[in-house]
This record gives structure tokens, sequence and C-alpha cells, in this order.
């Protein structure tokens, strides 16, 4: 890290999605003059969605892209200063906190807001990407709606796999559980919910190995039992394939100061954004391995600006 602090802020934001757009709402109309760096993907994990329906105040539904520039464009009425750039690198050691926005210049903030987020696991085959908006999807609930009566794969064999397919059969007509292993790694309580709801059939040794369809996706190409040698090519005709391989929060830099699960969700104080460090809130996907959703994630950065005001009106800063 350079030696050189370039700029002193009392609120800095790392993110914008909408954990990091709310924050800034929030510490903007709060006089602390927030600024925010908007990451490697501006406007977070909704700009990769299509039709969100289920952010409140939207009766008719928004497209994710649009959601994020109002959020954005709310933010910039109240004065947040919103800048493109990358935090590299983080210094966590003492308040005022250091951090490296694109590997050169240093920001020493009073309050750090962490709003990161978190990425989507994908398979990695070409036709992830070449359906992508189109039959792929990362988010049952998020897209679910748009598979009533339909034929959807979920793809995973955990936890987040066996919830998606529960709430998914209770909206499609058929789930297929594609699991690369012949055992669910999900809790016994989760298996037993998707054993018992009928139109779940759960494909055990099944790998995906490419999707098919002219104007999105029709169908998938499965191989059971991957490199033995009854090997079988397995074709099935499907309207959506869901991924529910895990998420990887996007917290790497600020681990080595951090708590953080065994995925690297950063720990926070139980109902607060707070960490262990004062002064530092993290908010949104990047704090939360359960719920994952625009509305929970503003909320938290809400949470994350008032929280800041009040940390900073304490230190009289
Ligand atoms: P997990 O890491 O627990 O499970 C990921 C699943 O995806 C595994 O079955 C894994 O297979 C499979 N997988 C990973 N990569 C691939 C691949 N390339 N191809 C095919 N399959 C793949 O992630 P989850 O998101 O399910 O859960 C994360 C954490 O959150 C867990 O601790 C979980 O218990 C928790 N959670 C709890 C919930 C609850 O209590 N209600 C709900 C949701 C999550 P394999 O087993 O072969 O490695």
């Amino acid at each position: 890290m350079s030696d050189s602090i370039n700029e002193k802020v009392r609120c800095l934001i790392i993110g914008s999605g909408p954990a990091g757009y709310t924050a800034a709402i929030y510490a903007s109309r709060a006089n602390l003059s927030p600024v925010l760096y908007e990451g490697i993907q501006p406007g977070g994990q909704l700009t990769t969605t299509t039709e969100v329906e289920n952010f409140p105040g939207y009766p008719e539904g928004i497209t994710g892209p649009e959601l994020m520039e109002d959020l954005k464009k709310q933010a910039l009425r109240f004065g947040a200063d919103i800048r493109f750039g990358i935090a590299t690198e983080a210094d966590l050691l003492e308040a005022p906190y250091k951090i490296t926005i694109d590997g050169e210049k240093v920001i020493e903030a009073e309050t750090v807001i962490i709003a990161t987020g978190a990425a989507a696991k994908y398979l990695g085959i070409p036709d992830e990407q070449k359906y992508a908006g189109m039959g792929v999807s990362a988010c049952a609930t998020c897209d679910g709606f748009f598979y009533r009566k339909k034929v959807v794969v979920v793809v995973g064999g955990g936890d987040t796999a066996c919830e998606e397919a529960i709430y998914l059969a209770g909206l499609a007509k058929q789930v297929y559980l594609i699991v690369r292993k012949p055992y669910l790694r999900a809790s016994k309580v989760m298996q037993e919910r998707v054993f018992n709801t009928p139109n779940i059939t759960v494909l055990f040794e099944h790998n995906t190995i490419g999707l098919f369809g002219e104007n999105g996706v029709e169908g998938a190409h499965l191989v059971k039992r991957m490199g033995e040698a009854d090997e079988e090519k397995v074709d099935i005709a499907i309207d959506g394939f869901f991924l529910a391989i895990g998420h990887k929060p996007n917290s790497d830099i600020f681990k080595p100061w951090l708590e953080t699960d065994e995925t690297g969700y950063i720990k926070t104080i139980p109902d607060t954004p707070r960490t262990k460090l004062p002064g530092v809130f993290a908010a949104g996907d990047v704090a939360d391995p359960h719920y994952r959703q625009a509305i929970t994630a503003a909320g938290s950065g809400c949470k994350a600006a008032i929280e800041a005001e009040r940390y900073l009106s304490e230190i009289g800063k």
C-alpha cells in the first residue's frame, strides 16, 4: 500500500448494489458526505437480472438495471459522491481506516461501510452465458415466478439447492434436482422435504455439460456417472435452469481484519451491520448467507448508515 494519504472522508461506502446505494442515500441525508466506490460491477448483481417484481414500491415490476439507476439517482440527489473504482486493499488496523482504490489512491475513512456483495457461482460452461436471462438464473426467488407450470432444473446438492427446489416446486410443474454426487450434502431435514415433494425428481450422479434451445433454454445435456465405464448421456426437456452451487462473498481484502465464516461471509453482531471493529460496518450480501434479497440488502445498508452516523457523533467527528 502506498504511504501517502490522498483523501480523508467521514464515510466511505464500498459497493454499489442496493446496500451501497441505500447506505449512500441515508448517509448523505445525515450530512456524512459519503464517498461511494462502485466496484467491479456498478449496480451489483441486479444489473444481470431482467424483471424485478418483488422490490416493494414497483407494482408493475422494474428491470434490475433501471432499479439500480433509480437508487443511484436518489443517492446523487442528496449529494453522495459516487465514483468509479475498485477497493483493492484494506488496512483496518486502527481508525481512521485506510482503503486503497485501484491500487494507487488511498482513502482515509472514519467509517467504512462494506457493501461489496457476493457473486453466484456458475458451472463454467459456455451455454450459461449464451442463455443468460433466457432461461438461466442463479436466483429462484427472483425468477421462479416466470416458470409457473413449467419444467425447471436446479443444480446443486446443498441446502440452497434444496430450498430453491422446494420453492420452485410450489410454482413449477416439475423440478429436476441435478446432483453430481450419489448423495445430497444438504441437512437431513431439507433432504426429507425434497424427497417428500412429489414434483421434485433428484437425478444423482448427473453433470450438466450443455444447454439447448432456439430462443431460450429448451433442454439440458446431462451425463450420468461421468467418467465411469457405464457413463451415459441423458437429454432432458426443460424451460429453466437454476444454479444453486453456492455464492462467493466479495470479502477477500477484508479477511485479515474481520471475522468471516468458512465461506467468507463477514460476521456481524447479530441483527446489526456492526463488525468487531468500531466504525466498520458490513451490509448486504457480503454479510448475508441467508436472505440475499435486494430489499434485505437495502435494509441493512440503511442500518449501516444510521450506525455510521451514531458512531461519528459519539466520537465527535
Ligand atoms: P454448499 O457449498 O453447501 O453446497 C453447494 C452444492 O453445490 C454442493 O452440493 C456441491 O456439490 C454443489 N456444487 C458445487 N460446485 C458444483 C459444480 N461445479 N457442479 C455441480 N455441483 C456443484 O452451498 P449452499 O449455497 O447450498 O449453502 C451454503 C451455506 O449456507 C451452507 O452452510 C448451508 O448449510 C447454508 N444454508 C442454510 C440454509 C438453511 O439452513 N435453511 C439455506 C441455504 C443455505 P458437492 O456436494 O458434490 O460438493
